[in-house]
Parts: structure tokens; C-alpha cells; sequence
């Protein structure tokens, strides 16, 4: 790598860092405005591995028209970070145009992807879209029956990625049932950071995000990742530990208004393991519905184990508590009194028949 390369990169790297930090403390000073979104741009994967429900195989790509419209909106509300995936998001074909749009607005972008897709071609114009995150999960060593994310196949995406990406490269390594290894998560991450990556570790949790405890050795591997010189500052919080040793925990979840989900039919819900709450259509989504959202608890919290969310909500768990009750299926009420009837039951709807999902996104 040149001089060039080296100090353009540390420009972007510091100017990306800067964004960032006035971002959190703009999010830290109102309580108005989403932090992170997440949103569908294609639900076909090229991929199938066995744990995840995410994905089909013929769904084509939101039209890039309609996807920069959600943005658009999206930034209507001051949004400060938004993750485009899938389904595998480097199957949409204009998936440039639409983080393009992203940072014209001052948006963080970010994707989640399988890595399969990446080459030197597409990781330069990724680059010249000006995306600033991208994450890769990988699931294993060696691939096997249950997922191809393996490092064996992907170390080759990985190469070209800390050669070529001008953006942040994350990778995450997974824990728990269904994991045969628990070791192969620390080889992963100790790959990911020899070439100059961040590292994370998810913990797989059970079909509706909810927590499930790991094994003895997991709990060390955890650890150990957590450890790590360039483990991802977001492994700082004490949700991820918590998940780990099987403990529920006390936070606020300020999903459907710090945090969205947008399916690829434009709805608002919760999160992936929460859809059909509020599941209303973006576009209509106002500043009500925000702040509705904000104050309203979620029966799912204590054992929740969706990371993103998690993540944002510690922005403002110290303040604001929360005496709304989330509701299935809420519809549109013209009466702010009657939006907020009680709940037949204190349950959240789950979504049935979701298998393990990692972290709650696909990727
Ligand atoms: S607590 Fe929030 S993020 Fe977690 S499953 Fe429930 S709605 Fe989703
Ligand atoms: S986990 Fe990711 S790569 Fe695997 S099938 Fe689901 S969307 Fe595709």
C-alpha cells in the first residue's frame, strides 16, 4: 500500500470517526430522531443457511426509487445511521445509489452482507458510494451443513476487503446452539483482526430474539473475543455479557422510535424478531408514532437479545421512562387517548415458526 493510499485512508477513517462522535451527541441531546435503522433493500439471498428465515429465493430487489424515498423520509426525521441488508444486499443492483443517497443527506451508511458477492470492483465502488460500515458474519471454520459462512471460503473476500475498502469492516463470529465449534469463533476473530478489522461476538438466540444461555467454554470464547485489542467498541456494554452468562436484564427497548426495521414492503416494525408491531407503512410514519414508540415498554426486553437495538437504547436508558404498553398489531387511532388502550395481553407478538437467528439480522 502506498503513502497516498495510507494517509487517504487515515482521512477518511478520522473524518468518518468525527461524524460519528458529533452524531451520538446529537443523540444524546434530543430524543427525537431515530439512531439507527435498519432496512431491507432485497430479501433473496444467495445463500441458505439452515438457521435463518430471512431470505428467499425469488424475491426481486426493491425498485432503488422507492428504497431512496424510505431514505428520504427517513432523513425527514434527523435519522443518524442507516444499515441496508437482506436477504444478501449485493444482489440489489443499485444498492450504490441508494447509500449515495444515504450520505448525500449526512446519514451513516452501512451494510450487512454474506461477503460472497465482494470483489475488487464492487468493494471500489462501494468506496466511491462513500459507505462507511460493512459487516460480515461468519459462522464457522470449515463450512458444513448448516451455514457457508466460513472463513475457509470467505478469507479470500476478507483479503480484498483490508486491501481495497476505504470504509470500516467489521466482523462478527457467533456463539451458541447450533455453533458446533465455539472455537471457531475466536479464529475468526483473531483472522479479523490481523488484517486490521474490528471483531464482534453474537450470542444465537431463540426464534423470537429472546435470550438463551451458553455453555462454559462459550462463556471463556466470549470473553476472550471481548478481550481483544480491536474488539468493536460496542462489545463494551453490559447487555452482550449479561446474554452470555444467561442473566435477563433491566433496559429500556425504544424500538419503533430510536430504532426501526424496515421490511421490504416499507412497514415499520420493532425489530426482525418483532414484526407486525407497529407494522406501519413508513411513509406514514410521523413524529406521533416516535414519540409514541419511545415511551412505550416492550414485554420482551428482559431477555432480549438483539444487539443493534440494545445498542441505541443505551443512549437513553437513563432517562424517560416508559409507561405506554406495547400492543399487537396497533392500527392508526385519530384520538392521541384512544392510541393507547390496554393491552388484551402484556405479551408481544412473536412471529412464529423463526428459527435461530444470529444477532436478529440477517446477513
Ligand atoms: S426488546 Fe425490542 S429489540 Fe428486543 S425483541 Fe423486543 S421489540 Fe425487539
Ligand atoms: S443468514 Fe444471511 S447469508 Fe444466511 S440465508 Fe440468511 S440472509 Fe442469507
Amino acid at each position: 500500500m502506498t503513502w497516498k493510499t495510507k494517509l487517504r485512508r487515515k482521512l477518511i477513517f478520522l473524518h468518518r470517526r468525527t461524524r460519528e462522535y458529533l452524531l451520538v451527541g446529537r443523540g444524546l441531546a434530543s430524543t427525537h430522531h431515530p439512531v439507527q435503522v435498519h432496512m431491507i433493500s432485497i430479501r433473496r439471498c444467495n445463500l441458505a443457511c439452515s438457521y435463518c428465515n430471512e431470505f428467499d429465493d425469488f424475491s426481486k430487489p426493491v425498485p432503488a426509487e422507492e428504497l431512496i424515498r424510505r431514505v428520504d423520509h427517513l432523513a425527514s426525521f434527523g435519522t443518524t445511521l442507516i444499515t441496508l441488508s437482506g436477504g444478501e444486499p449485493l444482489l440489489h443492483p443499485e444498492l450504490e445509489r441508494v447509500i449515495a443517497r444515504i450520505r448525500h443527506h449526512g446519514i451513516i451508511a452501512g451494510i450487512i452482507t454474506n461477503g460472497y458477492l465482494l470483489t475488487k470492483e464492487r468493494i471500489e465502488s462501494l468506496n466511491r458510494a462513500r459507505l462507511d460500515h460493512l459487516q460480515i458474519s461468519i459462522d464457522n471454520a470449515q463450512p458444513d451443513d448448516i451455514s457457508k459462512k466460513s472463513l475457509k471460503v470467505l478469507d479470500q473476500k476478507l483479503q480484498l476487503l483490508a486491501e481495497h475498502a476505504e470504509f470500516h469492516v467489521n466482523i462478527n463470529s457467533v456463539l451458541g446452539s447450533g455453533v458446533n465449534n465455539p472455537e471457531d469463533a475466536l479464529t475468526v476473530a483473531r483472522r479479523a483482526q490481523e488484517l486490521g478489522f474490528t471483531s464482534t461476538v453474537g450470542i444465537i438466540h431463540d426464534g423470537s430474539g429472546q435470550l438463551k444461555p451458553i455453555g462454559p467454554r462459550e462463556q471463556e470464547v466470549f470473553e476472550e473475543i471481548r478481550g481483544m485489542k480491536k474488539s468493536c467498541y460496542s462489545q463494551f456494554n453490559q447487555f452482550q455479557r449479561r446474554i452470555a452468562h444467561g442473566l435477563s436484564h433491566e433496559w429500556r427497548c425504544r424500538a419503533g422510535s430510536r430504532y426501526l426495521y424496515i421490511c421490504e414492503d416499507g412497514l415499520v416494525h420493532y425489530c426482525s424478531q418483532q414484526r407486525g408491531a407497529p407494522g406501519v407503512p413508513l411513509l406514514q410514519y410521523t413524529q406521533q408514532d416516535l414519540r409514541r414508540e419511545f415511551y412505550t415498554a416492550k414485554s420482551c426486553a428482559p431477555r432480549c437479545t438483539i444487539s443493534c437495538a440494545q445498542q441505541t437504547a443505551m443512549l437513553d436508558n437513563w432517562r424517560a421512562p416508559q409507561t405506554l404498553v406495547a400492543f399487537p398489531q396497533p392500527a392508526p387511532q385519530p384520538d392521541p387517548a384512544a392510541l393507547f388502550p390496554p393491552p388484551a395481553s402484556d405479551e408481544l407478538v412473536g412471529i412464529s415458526g423463526l428459527p435461530n437467528e444470529l444477532q436478529g439480522e440477517a446477513d
